[in-house]
């Protein structure tokens, strides 16, 4: 068994509130919201953080992009904006060591972030 969290939402060992799935794509709501809307995304394959990808990621990584995309205009945030954050490392305020993307919306965000 995994010893990574979002490994085991992805195998189905942890319940989580799916909103997208395909081959290489889960986007799950935060389990601790801190916006309207928070969504995670991962790839399904186990990637550490931001600085293990690489060129062979590129369409892994547009693909995300789109994925985010069609998110954003279902939650509706399309128009009034959203903010996509990716934390790198314990001072980046990473948490869980697999790769996600937070989606957050559906209120003001503060600048510079905490
Ligand atoms: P990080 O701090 O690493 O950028 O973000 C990790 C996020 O994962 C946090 O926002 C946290 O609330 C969320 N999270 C941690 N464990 C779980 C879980 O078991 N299920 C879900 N849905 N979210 C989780
Ligand atoms: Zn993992």
């Amino acid at each position: 068994m995994s010893e990574c969290v979002f490994c085991r939402i992805v195998a189905g060992e942890i319940p989580s509130d799916i909103i997208y799935e395909d081959d290489t794509v889960l986007a799950f709501k935060d389990i601790n919201p801190q916006a309207p809307v928070h969504l995670l995304l991962i790839p399904k394959d186990h990637i550490p953080s931001l600085l293990e990808l690489t060129e062979a990621d590129r369409g892994l990584l547009a693909h995300i992009f789109a994925v985010i995309q069609q998110l954003a205009r279902e939650y509706e945030l399309d128009k009034k904006g959203f903010r996509t954050v990716i934390n790198t490392g314990d001072e980046g305020g990473q948490t869980v060591h697999h790769l996600h993307f937070h989606l957050l919306g559906g209120r003001f965000m503060q600048w510079p972030p905490g």
